[in-house]
């Protein structure tokens, strides 16, 4: 058997950002890192299309917290002891610059991730964090202070344990045998698939919007405000992905077969832009209603929303009755779409699940449910939606844990 003072599960981001601070604090602690697969930071490496979204430039706690529909109250007192700051700081400490985005997203100078996974490795390294590779823990059994770990190959033996395995479903079992709970995975941030012809012209045309999903009496169950993106198969774009996570375990009970209302406008009501739509017609009565754009709509999609308020190209403003009017307004702020499934967003495949929020103490991240276990990264029931805060909380659930050790 071999024995460590600290063992880890999981060479990801958590696995690794926990190791490295818990071994800069305590040198002379012997902490093994146990990953069942050939290599480690897998996801860091593809994370952010190559380049690795390390955090989001929001330096607010409660600000912060928002992004998280799974988390968001039990992350905010973590925020206070590490968030955005202190991860742009920790990487600066060791040679790694970060930029910040338009969007407010982080990237490493570099452009890649690659910088994160040497940095990772090197100060692994440096501070003789052990590595072990295809070491899939397949068993955790807790002997007196002990913990007992089976892999494959080996038996390891610790008296402080932290799981750090990400959304794994072999470990969630294992550790509803050791007495945890775990609320099971659904998928997160999505985007909506759309069969209708008043998009199908339009992909890649983006706008701000507030999107809602209804439930089959028309009643709002969700609702989002922001940029949406049209694409080939339906919709995306920051309001589509925050409805899909925020609605997670709501849309998945539907199958994903839901109603979503569009308000083209943002916040204008049907009634404020009816009012303007007849101004048109007193003023502006020659003008074809088809041919300009009003509202500062994108064109295109301003004609298909005219074409599928069965308004004939030709007809000027003077010439609508009061019913195209309406029409009109009603297709403007509250076209109904149909969502007919969905499609992962980016290849990010996220999930809402994990490790019940309940059972875990957020001062230190220890479970309450069994002593010396502590938990970091999306093994919890954690997630963000797209931007960084993924990661971020694993840095922070890390450092948290790494204080507490
Ligand atoms: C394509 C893609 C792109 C992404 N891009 C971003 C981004 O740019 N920014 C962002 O914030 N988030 C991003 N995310 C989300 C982010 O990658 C995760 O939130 C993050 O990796 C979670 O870290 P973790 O350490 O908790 O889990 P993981 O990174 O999944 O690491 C868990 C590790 O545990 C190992 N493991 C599991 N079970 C066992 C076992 N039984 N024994 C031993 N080892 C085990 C796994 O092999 C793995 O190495 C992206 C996700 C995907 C899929």
């Amino acid at each position: 058997m071999k024995k460590a003072d600290i063992l880890l599960i999981g060479g990801g981001a958590a696995g690794f950002f926990t190791a490295i601070n818990v071994a800069e604090r305590n040198p002379s602690l012997k902490i093994i890192i146990l990953e069942r697969g050939k290599e480690v930071l897998t996801k860091v490496k593809i994370s952010g299309g190559g380049r690795c979204n390390v955090t989001h430039a929001e330096f607010i706690p409660k600000e912060l917290s928002q992004n998280y529909p799974r988390g968001e109250k039990e992350l905010l007192g973590p925020f206070h002891t590490f968030m955005t700051g202190d991860t742009i700081e920790w990487f600066q400490n060791r040679g790694v610059e970060l930029k910040i985005e338009e969007d407010g997203r982080m990237f490493p100078v570099t452009d890649s991730s690659q910088t994160i996974i040497d940095c990772f490795l090197s100060e692994a390294k440096r501070l003789g964090v052990e590595i072990m590779l295809n070491e899939p823990v397949k068993k955790i059994q807790k002997k007196g202070e002990s913990f007992i770990l089976h892999t494959t190959s080996e038996t390891f033996s610790a008296k402080k344990l932290v799981v750090a395995t990400g959304s794994n479903p072999k470990i969630w079992k294992i550790l509803e045998g050791l007495g945890h709970t775990v609320v099971p995975a659904v998928p997160s941030l999505f985007t909506f698939n759309i069969k209708d012809s008043r998009i199908a012209d339009l992909p890649g045309l983006s706008t701000d919007v507030t999107v809602k999903v209804l439930d089959n009496k028309s009643k709002t169950l969700l609702e989002s405000s922001g940029a949406l993106l049209i694409t080939h198969w339906g919709m995306s774009g920051p309001a589509i992905l925050k409805l899909s996570a925020w609605g997670a375990r709501l849309l998945e009970p539907l199958k994903y077969n839901f109603n979503i209302e569009i308000n083209w406008l943002n916040t204008l009501s049907e009634e404020d832009v009816l009012d303007s739509l007849k101004e048109l017609k007193s003023f502006q009565g020659k003008q074809t209603i088809f041919k300009y754009a009003q509202f500062d709509l994108p064109k295109r999609l301003w004609q298909s929303i005219i074409k599928s308020s069965g308004i004939n190209e030709r007809l000027t403003w003077a010439e609508a009755t009061r019913e195209n009017l309406l029409n009109i307004a009603n297709q403007l702020t509250a076209a109904i779409f149909e969502v007919t499934g969905k499609s992962t967003f980016k290849e990010e495949f996220v999930t809402a699940g994990g490790v019940d929020l309940k059972e875990v103490n957020f001062k230190t991240f220890e479970s309450k449910v069994c002593k010396n276990l502590f938990f970091a990264g999306e093994v919890l029931n954690i997630d963000a939606i797209t931007g960084g805060f993924n990661f971020q909380s694993a840095w922070t659930s890390g450092f948290v844990v790494s204080q507490n050790l």
